[in-house]
């Protein structure tokens, strides 16, 4: 068996890790990671053949030369050797979790950073348990700050990405109705995503809160937090921001109490007024002038179907399609209600992942859709398709059949939402907008 300490040494010689073989470069690592429906270690041979050092296996019969590094768990030695190379590093990581808008916050803290330090942050949504040590391990010698990405939908996963990424500095963006399945109901998501709080109390790093929470409030009192950092809206805070416009693009005014100053961004949605805050106020903490973060925040541009804003032939998008939940689809409706448009039209897929909620939070959210500021409501998928007898809406089943509609129904001249759970695949409909 290999120890984490002879991997790391091979590591150091070209620090580049591969999980997939059909991206193995020349002199990487490859781990023979296990899925519900894979075993990697079949593929250690031709890991080998494509160029991989070594590889990392956990099952014996599959050792064929001394490139075979034979180890427990694959898993967990890529775990451990994320967590030996985060110690090697001595930076600040800023650990970021939180039910919506993880991936959006990283991205604007990662830009306004940038202007100023030599960041990593998370490649795209790499947030889980293999994606953190993955990002962990991408972090090079000269890399001043990193932010990580941390998602969970179960108790103690946050808890277990703490200690690989180790982060010095933490931020929990919110906590709201996401992955109630997994957690066990909302009591659940508080719990598990305090687990960031908890580590920080233990290691005495610093908390990033936005004070108009009072969900995060009372965690970060529960967790015992003496080192917090607020932003929000109201007098008191070390950021104070207020939304200036929302209608279609986010702008922002803010004060560190030296300076006041106003930024235009290119995101739209009014819910990533408190990410755009959650940004400020990191750059601000990391002794950022205002007018780099500003520029860091203006210079961002959307681009990965999170609240962007696309002009069609006939329409005006919100691509909102990359995912869905109660409480980013209370956010989305309440934003597209006040954005100004000659017609308003929501196109809503089914949100997964909410368990016994399930039936409930479609109900929630069709009936908060049938007094909403909209012209027209199209529900697609089985459970908002339970409720086809209400007096408003129209239903599908499915994306093809709606496709269908909307082919025979051409929408123009309108502000549409798009927006539905990962599964969902509505960005297939785009085309017919
Ligand atoms: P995931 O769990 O998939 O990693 P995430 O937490 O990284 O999601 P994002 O990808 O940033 O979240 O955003 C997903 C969607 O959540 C956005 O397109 C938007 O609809 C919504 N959203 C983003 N920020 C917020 C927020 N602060 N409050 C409510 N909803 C938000
Ligand atoms: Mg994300």
């Amino acid at each position: 068996m290999i120890t984490t300490a002879e991997l790391y040494k091979q590591y150091l010689k070209n620090p580049v890790i591969s999980t997939d073989t059909r991206n193995i470069t020349e002199g990487c690592i490859f781990f023979a990671l296990k899925g519900d429906n894979f075993n990697a270690n079949e593929f250690a041979e031709q890991a080998i053949e494509k160029g991989a050092a070594f590889v990392v296996i956990d099952e014996v019969k599959f050792e064929i030369n001394s490139k075979c590094l034979l180890v427990n768990d694959v898993l967990l030695a890529l775990q451990d050797l994320a967590r030996h190379h985060r110690k090697q590093l001595n930076i600040p990581v800023i650990g970021l979790t939180g039910s919506n808008g993880k991936t959006t916050s990283k991205e604007l803290v990662n830009a306004v950073l940038s202007e100023r330090y030599k960041t990593f942050a998370t490649f795209g949504n790499l947030n889980n348990h293999i994606g953190v040590p993955l990002s962990i391990l991408s972090i090079t010698e000269d890399v001043q700050i990193a932010v990580i990405e941390m998602g969970a939908n179960h108790q103690k996963e946050i808890e277990l990405l703490c200690t690989i990424a180790q982060p010095t500095h933490g931020i929990i963006t919110n906590v709201g109705m996401a992955h109630l399945d997994g957690f066990g109901g909302f009591e659940g998501v508080k719990k598990g995503k305090a687990e960031l709080y908890t580590y920080l109390k233990g290691t005495n790093g610093y908390t990033f809160i936005n004070r108009d929470n009072d969900f995060l409030l009372e965690m970060s009192v529960a967790a015992g937090l003496t080192k917090l950092i607020y932003y929000g809206t109201e007098n008191g805070n070390t950021i104070k921001g207020s939304l200036k416009s929302s209608d279609p693009f986010i702008e922002v005014d803010w004060t560190n109490h030296e300076v006041s100053t106003s930024v235009k961004t290119n995101l739209t949605g009014s819910y990533n007024f408190e990410n755009i805050l959650a940004a400020i106020c990191i750059g601000d903490f990391f002794d950022m002038r205002p007018e780099e973060i500003n520029n860091g925040l203006s210079n961002y541009q959307p681009k990965n179907n999170r609240s962007q804003l696309t002009k069609t032939e006939n329409n005006t998008v919100i691509c909102d399609f990359y995912n869905a939940n109660p409480s980013s689809m209370n956010a989305a409706l309440n934003n597209i209600s006040k954005l100004s448009a000659n017609k308003r039209i929501a196109i809503l897929g089914d949100m997964f992942e909410l368990g016994p909620e399930s039936e409930n939070q479609h109900k929630r959210i069709a009936e908060q859709a049938f007094v909403s500021n909209l012209d027209e409501i199209i529900f697609i998928g089985k459970y908002f398709y339970a409720f086809k007898n209400s007096e408003k809406g129209i239903f599908f089943q499915t994306p093809d059949e709606t496709a269908q509609y909307l082919m025979a129904n051409k929408i123009t001249d309108a502000l549409v939402l798009l927006k539905g759970s990962r599964g969902m695949k509505l960005e297939s409909l785009l085309q017919y907008l």
